[in-house]
C-alpha cells in the first residue's frame, strides 16, 4: 500500500459509509433511523462529543438517508447519484461548512440567501455546520431567525465538541445527541477488520496499544495506524508499535508488577532500565504505573472490570490471573506509593533513581494479612481441632513439647502443628487400633447429640473389643453419658467404626486425676487459648502495628478473635 503513488489515509478510506458501520455510537444510530422509520425528522440536530467519534460521518449518512433517491429508508443505497455525490462532498444541495473559518455573520447571511431556494434535485437541502461553537455572536443571531421559520425542505445538522458555548436560544431548538468516546474494545475491532481488508500482520496486542494512542477516539487511532502502516509496512512488530507510539509495552508493565507483588527486587530495577533504554520518559512511566495499578484495583475490587475499565478482553484476562493471590488493600497501598511518588517527580533531577526507590519500596512491603483473613484461618483451626483425621487415638495425652534443638525452627504460629509433635504415645498405645478423634468426628456427623457428648469424654482405656470413656465426676456430661441408651448408641456406633463387637464404659475422672488424657473438648479450649497467644504475639510484633505505634504513640492493649 505504501509503494503506491497514492495512499488514501484509512481515516477516509474507511470512513463509515451507514448506520450499521458507525462503531460505538449505537444509541445515536438507534434514535435517528427510529425517527427516520416514523417520519418524525427534526429539522435542527446537533451532535456534540469529542473528536473523531464519527459526528461529521453521521451528518453525512444522515443527509445521504434523507436524500437518497432510493426514498427514506433507516440507511442510505450509496449506490444512486445523490449518495455518491454527498459521500464525494459534491452535491449542490448538501453544504458543509467549517464553523471555525465561515463565522460571520455575512457567511450566515449567504447561507440564508441559500437556503431560501429549493433543493436542485433532492428533497431537502441540508446545511452541516461543523465546529457551530466557533461561530460569532452576530452570526448565531442571524442564524437563530432561520431557525425559528425553518422552510419545510431545509435540515440543519450542527456538530461541536464545545456545546456549552452555544446560545441557549439555538440549544432549544435542536434535537440534541451525544456522541461518546468510543470504546477500547470497539476501536480494536474496527481496526482488526480494517487490519484483515489491508492484509497487514498484526498483533492484538499492537492493535490494543494502536487503540489506546487513540484516546476514544476512532479518528485518532487510525491516524495512529496509519503511522505504524507507513513505518512497518504490512507485516507490524509489537516492539516497532511500542517504540513509534512512544508506548511502554504493556507486558513490560505487567512484568515489572508481577515482580512487585513477588518481592522480586532484580526483575524490578531490570524493567526500569529496559524502559530507560528505550529513552522512555521517566515520569510518563511513572504514570503508566499508576494507571496500571488502578487497573489492577478495579480488576480486584468489583465483580464487572470490564465495564468500568478501558481494557481489551485478553487484557483483562492477564491481569485477572496476575491477581489471584493478592488483596486489593496491598494494591493500593502501592497505588499510593506511585501517586507521591509521581508528585514529586515534576522537580527531580533524577526521575530514574524516584521510580527505581519507589519500585523497591513497593517490591518490599509487608503483605497485609485482612483481619477477616486472620478470622478464617483460626476458625478453620478450630475445626481440625476437633476433626482433623491425623489425631490417633493414642495421641490425645499431651505432654510437653520438646525444647526446639538449635537451629530448628520454632513451628509458625498460624499454622497448626502437627499433632505428632505435640504428643508422645506411650508404647503400649502405639498398638491402638482406633483413633478417638476419628471416632468422635463419626459419631457427630450421624449423632449430633451423642457426639457432643463424647467431645466432653477423655479416652482412658481401650483393648480390643473395650472402650473407657472418663468424663468429670458431677459434670453435666457425666450423666448423660451413664444413661444406658447412649452407651447403647455409641455402642453400635463403634462397632461399625472398628469393625468389632466393642464394649463401651462410662466411668467418672475425679478432679486432678492427672493420669486422663484430654477430652476434645478440652483440647480444643486448649487449642483456642494458645492460638490466641499466637495471634496476639504475631500481631504485636506486626510491622504495621509497630509502624501504627510508632505514629500514634500508642500500645496494643487488647485482641480479640471475633
Ligand atoms: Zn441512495
Amino acid at each position: 500500500m505504501s509503494t503506491g503513488t497514492h495512499y488514501e489515509v484509512l481515516a477516509r478510506k474507511y470512513r463509515p459509509q451507514n448506520f450499521s458501520e458507525l462503531a460505538g455510537q449505537e444509541h445515536v444510530s438507534r434514535t435517528l433511523q427510529n425517527a427516520i422509520d416514523s417520519g418524525r425528522v427534526a429539522h435542527a440536530f446537533l451532535f456534540t462529543g469529542a473528536r473523531g467519534v464519527g459526528k461529521t460521518s453521521t451528518a453525512r449518512i444522515m443527509a445521504k438517508t434523507l436524500n437518497c433517491e432510493r426514498g427514506v429508508t433507516h440507511e442510505p443505497c450509496n449506490i444512486c447519484p445523490q449518495c455518491i455525490e454527498i459521500t464525494k462532498g459534491t452535491s449542490t444541495d448538501v453544504f458543509e461548512i467549517d464553523g471555525a473559518s465561515n463565522n460571520g455573520v455575512d457567511d450566515v447571511r449567504d447561507l440564508r440567501e441559500n437556503i431560501r431556494y429549493l433543493p436542485s434535485h433532492s428533497r431537502y437541502r441540508i446545511i452541516i455546520i461543523d465546529e457551530v461553537h466557533m461561530l460569532s455572536t452576530n452570526a448565531f443571531n442571524a442564524l437563530l431567525k432561520t431557525l425559528e421559520e425553518p422552510p419545510e425542505h431545509v435540515k440543519f445538522i450542527f456538530a461541536t465538541t464545545e456545546p456549552h458555548k452555544l446560545p441557549i436560544t439555538i440549544l432549544s431548538r435542536c434535537q440534541r445527541f451525544d456522541f461518546k468516546r468510543v470504546t477500547l474494545p470497539k476501536i480494536i475491532a474496527r481496526l482488526r477488520e480494517i487490519a484483515g481488508k489491508e492484509s497487514v500482520t498484526i498483533s492484538d496486542t499492537s492493535l490494543a496499544l494502536i487503540a489506546r494512542k487513540g484516546d476514544g477516539s476512532m479518528r485518532d487511532s487510525l491516524t495512529a495506524f496509519d503511522q505504524v502502516l507507513a513505518f512497518c509496512g504490512n507485516s507490524v512488530s509489537d516492539e516497532d508499535v511500542a517504540t513509534l507510539l512512544g508506548a511502554i509495552d504493556r507486558r513490560l508493565l505487567a512484568e515489572i508488577s508481577a515482580a512487585v507483588f513477588a518481592g522480586d527486587t532484580q526483575t524490578v530495577l531490570a524493567g526500569v532500565k529496559q524502559v530507560d533504554l528505550v529513552g522512555y520518559n521517566m515520569r510518563q512511566f511513572c504514570q503508566e504505573l499508576i494507571e496500571h495499578f488502578r487497573n489492577l484495583l478495579v480488576i480486584r475490587s468489583v465483580k464487572k472490570p470490564e465495564e468500568i475499565l478501558d481494557l481489551a478482553a485478553a487484557e483483562l484476562e492477564e491481569l485477572h490471573k496476575q491477581l489471584l493471590h493478592i488483596s486489593a488493600l496491598d494494591i493500593q497501598r502501592r497505588l499510593t506509593l506511585f501517586i507521591k511518588a509521581e508528585s514529586e517527580m515534576a522537580y527531580a533531577s533524577f526521575p530514574r533513581l524516584i521510580v527505581e526507590m519507589v519500585l523497591l519500596k513497593a517490591a518490599l512491603l509487608a503483605p497485609l494479612v485482612p483481619i477477616q483473613e486472620l478470622i478464617e484461618k483460626i476458625k478453620s483451626l478450630e475445626t481440625a481441632a476437633v476433626h482433623t483425621p491425623s489425631l490417633p487415638w493414642e495421641a490425645v495425652r499431651v505432654v510437653p513439647a520438646p525444647a526446639p534443638q538449635p537451629g530448628e525452627a520454632p513451628s509458625s504460629p498460624t499454622r497448626p502443628s502437627h499433632p505428632a509433635h505435640d504428643v508422645a504415645p506411650t508404647p503400649a498405645q502405639t498398638a491402638g487400633h482406633t483413633d478417638w478423634g476419628r471416632f468422635v468426628a463419626y459419631v457427630n456427623e450421624r449423632e449430633r447429640l451423642l457426639g457432643s457428648v463424647l467431645e466432653h469424654g477423655s479416652p482412658v482405656k481401650q483393648e480390643t473389643g473395650l472402650i473407657e470413656i472418663g468424663f468429670p465426676a458431677g459434670s453435666y456430661y457425666l450423666t448423660a453419658a451413664l444413661e444406658a441408651e447412649f452407651i447403647a448408641e455409641v455402642q453400635v456406633l463403634a462397632r461399625v467404626f472398628t469393625g468389632a463387637e466393642t464394649v463401651i464404659r462410662v466411668k467418672a475422672i475425679e478432679a486432678g486425676f492427672a493420669d486422663a488424657p484430654l477430652s476434645l473438648a478440652e483440647k480444643k479450649k486448649n487449642d483456642a487459648e494458645q492460638l490466641l497467644e499466637d495471634l496476639k504475639r504475631e500481631v504485636e510484633n506486626h510491622p504495621v502495628v509497630k509502624e501504627a505505634e510508632r505514629v500514634f504513640g500508642s500500645t496494643v492493649t487488647d485482641v480479640r478473635n471475633y
